[in-house]
């Protein structure tokens, strides 16, 4: 078989941060794919954590898990949603694994005595990480985001890295450079400057972009994309209009409209096949436009007041929401907020209600006391990792009599443990990847209302915790009506508990939503959204 003849295309960002490299760059892969190109989406990540696995939600939003057990950045979520293909470990790189790697070979003298320097030795490790997506020979194309701004300090070796790739493969690499054109109101204007300056910046470290993507919340006219091409020397052509959109989910056919697809081939001397299906996409955002009613889902958690940190959730409910041709409103309830006399008051008016995944002990007492409303009103719950842990505190509790019922994570002198930490893990110290992470088996009896969602047994789902359902209490759980519904055969866990006597009561120890996808919205989801609608319509 021929080797592909790889391209490599670098997202960066200038004049501000959040324009959505992240979106743009997925929106690059969907419509490539659509072409019949296969491809893949990397983000390289210029701060020093090795990885955001450490870090809250209030610096960085939630942190996404791969199928290979990799904990990385939320716009990694992106990649796989929109285009379907699974990402891993080496879809994600901080400067602090390239320091990581490079001080580890110093340390193995693989180096041979020479200088360690940025210039080239941390360049090549990052040209490394970036070309080993290109050497597995699955992919057409690698799309490599570079987080931050052009400009920062942090970010200087990434594009010296991407100076380099430039000049060594020629027309096999191009460069997209996003900017913001902002309208001044008192002068009624599109302002180009910014842009202008962004694009110097890359200059002065040896780097011309290829592509301006403009975010901007007017249209650009022919006179405004002229003037940005002959001061940021590119054609008019390759001046790309971003426009503010209803949903992220509208990127993609803007794109396609700018003709995003068109230049990157042109500029990397890609042939343009005639063939171009973005149907299911098209039909995808039609009902997600034009739905045939709302229901409304609350979601329970600590961080609903940060707009990233249950994202893969609310994108996951969306998905959910379009198979039924429902609307999803999303109500987020801050779960340190609700108590036993104020649950009803709350949660009242809600036809679903979702208690999200966490850390520590803050409003956890409020997600149980939504729990118990959920039980003992028939509403359609789901609960995530820490949302199915309180789920089975709550039932111990309140239907088993074990008023201390607790996990450790909260409370270690708890009489009943019903969650509590795995042997494997009650050595360990360091914080950072030392969770079960990624994907784990799960086999589903068949006689559960999780086994009619997912129409099949044995399932994979990726992990992202420490504690774990305590064996000791199985028999108790199952003579009074909780089913254990799904258990790892391997380490003998239990993954999913459902209610026997609820129309729908489930709560997983995984995370489903990291999983749902445009193409394949998550079965869990869709089965949640639907018995919410039912409810509504009971
Ligand atoms: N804190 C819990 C644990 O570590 C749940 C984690 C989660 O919800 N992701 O087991």
């Amino acid at each position: 078989m021929m080797k592909r003849n790889v391209k490599y295309i670098f997202v960066t960002g200038g004049v501000s941060s959040s324009l959505g490299k992240g979106i743009i760059s997925a929106s690059l892969a969907k419509l490539l794919q659509g072409r019949g190109f296969s491809v893949t989406i990397q983000k390289l990540d210029p701060y020093i954590n090795i990885d955001p696995g450490t870090l809250n939600p209030y610096e960085h939003g939630e942190c996404y898990v791969t199928d290979d057990g990799a904990e990385t950045d939320l716009d990694l979520g992106h990649y796989e949603r929109f285009s379907n293909s699974p990402t891993s470990q080496a879809n994600n790189v901080t400067t602090g694994r390239i320091y990581q790697n490079v001080i580890s070979k110093e340390r193995k003298g693989e180096y041979l005595g020479t200088t360690v320097q940025v210039v080239p030795h941390i360049t090549d490790e990052i040209k490394r990480s970036v070309k080993i997506l290109g050497k597995t020979d699955n992919y057409d194309f690698v799309i490599t985001e570079i987080g931050g701004t052009v400009g920062d300090i942090e970010s200087f070796p990434f594009i010296e890295t991407v100076r380099q790739m430039k000049w060594e493969l020629g027309n096999d690499c191009a460069v997209i450079h996003l900017t913001l054109v902002p309208f001044l109101r008192a002068a009624g204007e599109l302002k180009t400057k910014p842009t202008q300056h962004s694009v110097k910046t890359m200059l002065e470290q040896g780097v011309q972009p290829d592509i301006i993507v403009c975010r901007t919340e007017h249209h650009l006219n022919e006179g405004i994309k002229r003037k940005i091409a002959q001061f940021c020397n590119v054609s008019p052509t390759s001046v790309i209009e971003s426009i503010d959109a209803e949903t992220i989910y509208d990127v993609p056919l803007l794109m396609r409209e700018e003709k995003l697809d068109i230049e990157v081939l042109k500029v990397t001397n890609t042939a343009i096949p005639d063939n171009f299906d973005l149907s299911n996409w098209e039909r995808f955002v039609h009902v997600l436009k034009n739905p045939k009613g709302e229901v409304k889902i609350g979601l329970i958690g600590k961080y609903v007041e940060l707009k990233d940190a249950y994202k893969s959730i609310n994108e996951a409910l969306v998905h959910g929401g379009t198979e039924n041709e429902y609307k999803v409103n999303t109500i987020s309830i801050q779960s340190d907020h609700i108590n036993a006399s104020n649950v009803a008051e709350k949660l009242s008016g809600l036809d679903g209600i979702l208690v999200a995944p966490g850390f520590g002990g803050r409003g956890i007492e409020g997600k149980i006391d939504a729990i118990k409303f959920a039980r003992e009103n028939n509403i359609p719950f789901l609960g995530i990792c820490l949302g199915m842990q309180c789920a089975a505190i709550e039932f111990s509790r309140n239907v088993l009599g074990l008023t201390d019922a607790h996990t450790t994570e909260i409370n270690n002198k708890t009489t009943h443990p019903v969650i509590n930490l795995m042997e494997e893990q009650k050595n360990v110290t360091n914080l950072g990847g030392s969770m079960r992470l990624g994907l784990y088996d799960c086999h589903i009896d068949k006689d559960s209302k999780t086994y009619k969602e997912y129409n099949k047994q044995d399932i994979q789902e990726r992990h992202r915790h420490r504690y774990e359902f305590n064996n000791e209490y199985r028999e108790k759980f199952v003579e009074n009506g909780m089913q254990l519904a799904g258990i790892n055969k391997d380490k003998d866990l239990v993954e999913i508990i459902e209610l026997k006597d609820h129309p729908w009561f489930i709560g997983v120890q995984f995370h489903p939503e990291y999983k749902s996808t445009v193409k394949v919205p998550h079965p869990l989801f869709t089965g949640f959204v639907r018995a919410a609608i039912e409810h509504m319509n009971s």
